[in-house]
């Protein structure tokens, strides 16, 4: 029987949840993703005309299906959260249902169960900051977004992901290495989903046989990275410094992420896996 996916943070076809989503459906799962309340017409309008079409083709052809795609704001976790001003701003009054503990029960509702849950999301709206420039307010919106959304989404998806299933997040090593550039504690927060990820897999590993992973991933020029505002010169770094002299592509960090959700890596929990060409293993540049 085939596999369910709910990945969250897909709203084009750059980034990372949209190169999962492709290995993941190439391997034959099906597709759930959840989308940003505020990019959500945009991709659905996009998808429904087409333009996503060429990045749809699988390796044999077909293209990728969509199931469904569920409004999501991983910074609520239900509506007693939601302040009046989000409630009212006209972004988000055209949709509904999209805490986190309301997209579970759609899911639930819809489907049933799943068996895989991919977390592909983070914001921090002071990234361009300096952490010793970063207010409290943005530190903890980092956190609120890249990693306690994540806590959240397992929290809520654990009751429907069906035995033998697996969760895997996104990280990036500016969390364990100085990256300047990488501010306003997105540096924190990357840490603090790593830890999170031994935690949760212990936690979920108990209670659910469910397993959970996350994947430090090299650089990418997604929309989100394009915020930041350094990604070509990262890029450019890791060419130059990474064991592999290769732009890394998105479909290596979507395969690898088929692979940790697959009965193939049956006994891998708790794990950070480098998805980088090999850049975090130098000591220096050369
Ligand atoms: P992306 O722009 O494709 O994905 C980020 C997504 O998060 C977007 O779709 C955005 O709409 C969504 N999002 C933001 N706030 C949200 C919220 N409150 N609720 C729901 N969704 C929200 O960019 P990406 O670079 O592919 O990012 C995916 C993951 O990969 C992130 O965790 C990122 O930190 C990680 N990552 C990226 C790189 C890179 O170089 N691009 C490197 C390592 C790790």
């Amino acid at each position: 029987k085939g596999k369910r996916a709910f990945i969250a943070g897909v709203a084009d076809d750059n980034g990372y949840g949209w190169a999962i989503a492709k290995s993941l459906a190439a391997a034959g799962a099906e597709i759930l993703v959840g989308t940003w309340v505020p990019a959500l017409k945009i991709f659905e309008t996009s998808l429904r005309r087409g333009k996503f079409d060429e990045s749809r083709v699988l390796p044999d052809g077909s293209l990728m299906e969509i199931t469904k795609v569920y409004p999501l704001d991983a910074v609520f976790d239900n509506p007693e959260d939601v302040p009046e001003d989000i409630k009212t701003n006209k972004r988000y009054a055209g949709s509904s249902n999209w805490t986190v503990q309301e997209a579970a029960e759609s899911v639930k509702h819809d489907f049933g169960s799943i068996d895989i849950l991919v977390h592909s999301l983070a914001n921090g709206p002071e990234v361009t900051k300096p952490l010793l420039e970063t207010s409290r307010k943005g530190y903890l919106a980092a956190i609120s977004a890249s990693s306690y959304s994540y806590v959240s989404l397992l929290k809520h998806f654990l009751p429907i992901m069906n035995p033998g299933g697996s969760s895997i997040s996104l990280t990036y090593i500016a969390s364990e290495r100085i990256i300047p550039g990488y501010g306003g504690g997105m540096s924190s927060a990357k840490a603090a989903l790593e830890s999170d990820t031994r935690v949760l897999a212990f936690e979920a590993g108990r209670k659910h046989k469910v397993r959970v992973n996350t994947i430090s991933a090299g650089p990418l020029r997604s929309r989100a990275a394009k915020a930041i505002g350094f990604i070509d010169m990262m890029i450019d770094y890791s060419i130059a410094n990474a064991p592999l002299q290769k732009e890394l592509s998105a479909e290596e960090v979507g395969n690898t992420a088929a692979f940790l959700a697959s009965p193939l890596a049956s006994a891998i929990t708790g794990a950070l896996v480098y998805v980088d060409n090999g850049l975090n293993a130098m000591g220096v540049g050369v």
